[in-house]
């Protein structure tokens, strides 16, 4: 879907020399460090190729003109004037279409719809290695050219290379939103104290307690990440969709944000390139609401279909019994 994206906008040779088709390379490992599968992708596969996010951005952003820091508070659709935006610093403006692509916390979606996110009982905390090949070489040798995971009792370890030596990390596990609070009481850890976020190394220790017993490499990648970064998974209901309102709509996790599965930049890129055609063809103001409510359709079709495979994905990949995991690969593998 991404690469279809990049194609309408003409960047797809450039996206080609920039992203990495080895990293579709996948590995599974258990907690005792065994190599339960080992995923090569064929020398001419290209079907889901890798890239860093800030590369992504760049190539996307670079030809637009931006006007960066100007925070949108509110979006008021229906005035004299067509839809009135208010932005942060106090200026506002209106425009004939206003498209919400500002994320989870959109703030032009309560001006079509009332849903907000919710939690769905996973939790990620993100670390990241830099220059694996010369510092961490084992690290390499473990994780391979793509992504390694290791999939425990409602824990998961996922480990992914980026360009330039960088590794992402990702210890996932479910856990009441509130989990640091009390460690003892959420986690079971034999911890009173609250946990500080931002405390670099209380962090650390804390997730080496709640992997305790995984094997040592493994842990490595906690050993060695940097700053951690807490990201409660959060999504909008599954098939969220809206009384059409003339002149606002809505794309990417504004739209439907949904667990991350490798899933929501590709639908927000290609509802973009969709959306900018079937606007660009429509003459009129009344073809615009016309074509932005067949784009609306379409997306919100596309879009409940992943949502329903990802929430359920989540719940096999994050779960009580590790073999799910595997067999969902497995089963992503065969089709
Ligand atoms: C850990 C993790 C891994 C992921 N991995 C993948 C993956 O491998 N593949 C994949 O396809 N997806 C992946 N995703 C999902 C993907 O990141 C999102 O679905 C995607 O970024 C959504 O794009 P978006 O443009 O809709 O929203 P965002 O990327 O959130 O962009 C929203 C933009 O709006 C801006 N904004 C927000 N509020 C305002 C405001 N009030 N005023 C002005 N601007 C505002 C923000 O600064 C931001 O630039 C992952 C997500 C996570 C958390």
């Amino acid at each position: 879907m991404g690469q279809l994206a990049l194609g309408k906008a003409g960047l797809l040779a450039e996206f080609q020399a920039l992203s990495r088709p080895e990293g579709q390379a996948m590995r599974i490992l258990d907690v005792d460090g065994t190599v339960l599968r080992d995923w090569q992708p064929r020398p001419d596969d290209r079907a889901n190729p890798e890239i860093d996010r800030g590369q992504l951005r760049d190539l996307l952003l670079g030809p637009l003109d931006v006007q960066w820091g100007r925070g949108v508070t509110e979006v008021e659709p229906g005035t004299r004037d067509g839809v009135l935006v208010r932005f942060a610093d106090g200026r506002q403006e209106t425009f004939d279409l206003v498209v919400g692509a500002d994320g989870a916390w959109s703030r032009v979606r309560p001006a079509v719809s009332s849903a907000t996110p919710h939690y769905t009982g996973v939790t990620l905390v993100e670390t990241s290695l830099d220059d694996v090949d010369t510092r961490h070489p084992d690290l390499v040798r473990l994780i391979g050219d793509g992504s390694m995971a290791v999939y425990g009792v409602n824990r998961a370890l996922v480990a992914q290379r980026n360009s330039g030596g960088h590794v992402k990390v990702y210890a996932q596990f479910r856990a009441p939103l509130d989990w640091h609070t009390d460690l003892d009481r959420h986690m079971g850890l034999n911890r009173r104290a609250g946990l500080d976020l931002a405390d670099v190394e209380a962090v650390r220790s804390s997730l080496l307690a709640l992997f305790d017993g995984w094997a040592a490499p493994v842990l490595d990648l906690l050993r060695h990440g940097t700053a951690f970064v807490h990201r409660p998974l959060y999504v909008l209901p599954v098939s969220h969709t809206w009384t059409h309102v003339p002149g606002v709509t809505l794309l990417g996790d504004a739209a439907h944000l949904m667990p991350p599965l490798g899933v929501g930049a590709n639908l927000a890129m290609l509802e973009g390139a969709e959306l900018a055609e079937s606007v660009a063809v429509s003459p009129g103001p009344t073809d615009l609401d016309e074509a932005v409510r067949a784009f609306e359709e379409q997306m919100w079709a596309r879009a409940g279909r992943w949502a329903k495979i990802t929430a359920a994905g989540l719940e096999r990949l994050v779960s009580p019994d590790p073999t799910e995991a595997l067999a969902l690969f497995d089963e992503i593998q065969s089709s």
